[in-house]
């Protein structure tokens, strides 16, 4: 090369060849003043003849030749650079994106001299950005969009089902017997089996719906455009039945299937992560209902699910915050019509709600950890209450209803007599009995039995709690060692006009008699209550006619007033 650049007479022309750009000048009427070597190269055109040609353009492919003068026109009418980004048909006959900048060149008069321009080849650099983008929104194995695509996706979806008036079903999907496959088959099988999964995953939805994963087996398809829920089953069920036909592996069929959890917007109205999550529950419930199935998720359960753990965060709570105490209810001995003890029965002074009796909280804390806290909340004031009233000269006795799941629970016993050894009240367990629904002691007598026996070493007495209730009583009361029965209120309350009722309560004492037990009827709510089961044989009773439960201090004063004339 020796032309020397016009314009550019202190550059040497072979600096400029081997620039990594291609470098061109032409002047006013469009003929080439000077080309550098990747210029002719770009074009597969010999400098010469560039260089000759009236109109350097016309020696290109047409279509690049017209857009290459639009260019160069626009950059002469204008003062700044002239940048343009152009994909041409180069030499090699492949299309390559050329980032192009014109700058004009002016005469010492203003009018236009020329142009010089540069142009450089960012086909590779652009097809790695490329790269690095589908890489950065698309899983590498099965080319599906990821977590990062799926989340714009999913915002569109609920645009527009929200635009529409539709609905847009997420659904998570995870694989149920996927770990098996590739602790029995390796890695390589267990992504071929991936690719697999995803492609019928792929066949059961629509073009517009997508299909994303978010890693190891888990899949999320968003369904898109459906008017109803019925539309979103029929895709469930493409999905369910696709996903388990046999798949073929090293000449083996093996059997897939997959849990689907699904949240339907805007039946469940939320943003798109609770969406996700939601979905995702649900999934956990397909499994646990027996894999191979979809769930769809409930807004109305969960909401029923969230006050359940609300409540449970309250009593928690209203626990460590002093906010519960036990009323004593008294039982006397009917025909004396003396206290003979006491039944602690909880009650809550919420700071909102007020006084609520167990019915109102203690179904929310049935065999959970925190029922089992609350009743050691129980056994350890009750331990401290007859304490406290003999160290006032006050000496009764006191039952307590423990849930059956409290009592099975481990180290039952041992807690029972650390609390008494702690609060040095050991001897206050003789005054202590343990009240049990019948229906709870039904689980395991062995167990059972062997708890009885070990409490009542210590001193602790036992109940049945609401006798006649449960069923099968009589068969496991020979097994059942307790120390007494008693009635249910419900027995009690009609038995003087319901012959039936009236015949299980004097079965019931019959029955307490038989076994040697002792008897506490329960909702002795009138005189006439009394007066007939004093008749029956009944020793002991309890309820509002007697006297209604009330806080520690009044019971050691408390007298059972006398029946009225
Ligand atoms: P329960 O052990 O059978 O206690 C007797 C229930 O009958 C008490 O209700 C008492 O207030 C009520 N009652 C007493 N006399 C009468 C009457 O003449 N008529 C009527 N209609 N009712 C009467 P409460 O206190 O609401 O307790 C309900 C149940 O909650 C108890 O039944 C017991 O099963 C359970 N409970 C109470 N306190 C505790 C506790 O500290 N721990 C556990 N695990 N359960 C408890
Ligand atoms: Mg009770
Ligand atoms: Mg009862």
């Amino acid at each position: 090369m020796t032309t020397p650049a016009p314009g550019l007479p202190s550059v040497d022309q072979t600096v400029l060849d081997h620039a990594p750009a291609a470098i061109w000048m032409m002047d006013g009427a469009g003929q080439l003043e000077f080309a550098n070597r990747h210029f002719c190269e770009y074009l597969g055109i010999a400098q010469t003849r560039l260089l000759a040609a009236p109109r350097y353009t016309e020696l290109m492919p047409s279509a690049m030749g017209a857009a290459w003068l639009q260019a160069d026109r626009e950059c002469q009418a204008q003062a700044a650079p002239h940048m343009s980004m152009e994909w041409m048909p180069l030499a090699d006959g492949r299309q390559h994106l050329l980032e192009l900048t014109r700058q004009r060149l002016l005469n010492p008069d203003g009018s236009v001299r020329g142009i010089i321009g540069l142009a450089t080849d960012v086909t590779e650099r652009s097809e790695y950005r490329q790269r690095l983008e589908h890489m950065a929104h698309y899983d590498l194995l099965t080319g599906v969009p990821n977590r990062v695509l799926l989340a714009d996706r999913l915002a569109q979806a609920l645009a527009r089902a929200k635009r529409e008036r539709g609905l847009t079903a997420v659904c998570h999907i995870d694989l149920d017997n996927f770990k098996p496959v590739i602790d029995a088959y390796g890695y390589g099988a267990g992504d071929r089996v991936l690719l697999e999964i995803t492609r019928r995953i792929k066949d059961a939805v629509r073009e517009d719906d997508t299909v994303a994963r978010l890693g190891g087996d888990e899949f999320i398809v968003l369904l898109v455009g459906l008017q109803v829920t019925e539309e979103c089953v029929g895709s469930l069920h493409r999905l369910l039945q696709g996903i388990q036909q046999p798949v073929a592996l090293d000449g083996e069929m093996l059997c897939i299937t997959a849990s689907i959890g699904v949240a339907l917007y805007p039946d469940d109205e939320q943003d798109a992560e609770t969406l996700l999550r939601h979905a995702s529950q649900a999934m956990h419930l397909a499994k646990e209902a027996g894999r191979n199935r979809y769930h769809l998720f409930d807004p109305a359960s969960d909401l029923r699910a969230r006050s359940h753990h609300r409540l449970l965060q309250q009593i928690r709570h209203g626990l460590a915050h002093g906010e519960f105490e036990l009323y004593y209810q008294p039982k006397v001995k009917l025909h004396s019509r003396r206290l003979v003890g006491a039944e602690a029965l909880i009650r809550w002074n919420h700071p909102q709600l007020g006084f609520l009796p167990p019915g109102e909280f203690l179904r929310a804390v049935e065999n959970t950890e925190l029922e089992i806290e609350l009743g050691d909340w129980v056994v350890a004031t009750a331990i401290d209450q007859l304490r406290q009233w003999r160290q006032q000269g006050f000496d009764t006795e006191v039952s307590i209803n423990i849930s059956a799941y409290h009592l099975e629970s481990p180290g039952f016993v041992t807690k029972l007599k650390d609390r008494a050894i702690a609060l040095g009240s050991v001897d206050e367990l003789r005054r202590l009995q343990i009240e049990v629904l019948e229906t709870a002691a039904l689980d395991d007598f062995a167990r059972i039995g062997a708890l009885i026996r070990d409490c009542r070493a210590l001193g602790v007495s036992f109940a049945l709690d609401d006798f006649g209730t449960g069923y099968s009583s009589i068969a496991y009361l020979s097994k059942l060692d307790v120390d007494t029965l008693k009635i249910d209120q419900s027995f009690v309350r009609d038995m003087q006009d319901d012959k039936s009722d009236h015949a299980i309560v004097q079965g019931i004492i019959a029955l307490a008699r038989a076994f040697g037990m002792g008897i506490v009827a329960e909702g002795v709510a009138t005189e006439g209550h009394l007066q007939a089961l004093l008749q029956m044989g009944c020793e002991v009773g309890q309820g509002h006619g007697i006297g209604h439960p009330m806080p520690a201090a009044q019971l050691p004063g408390w007298q059972m007033a006398a029946p009225r004339a």
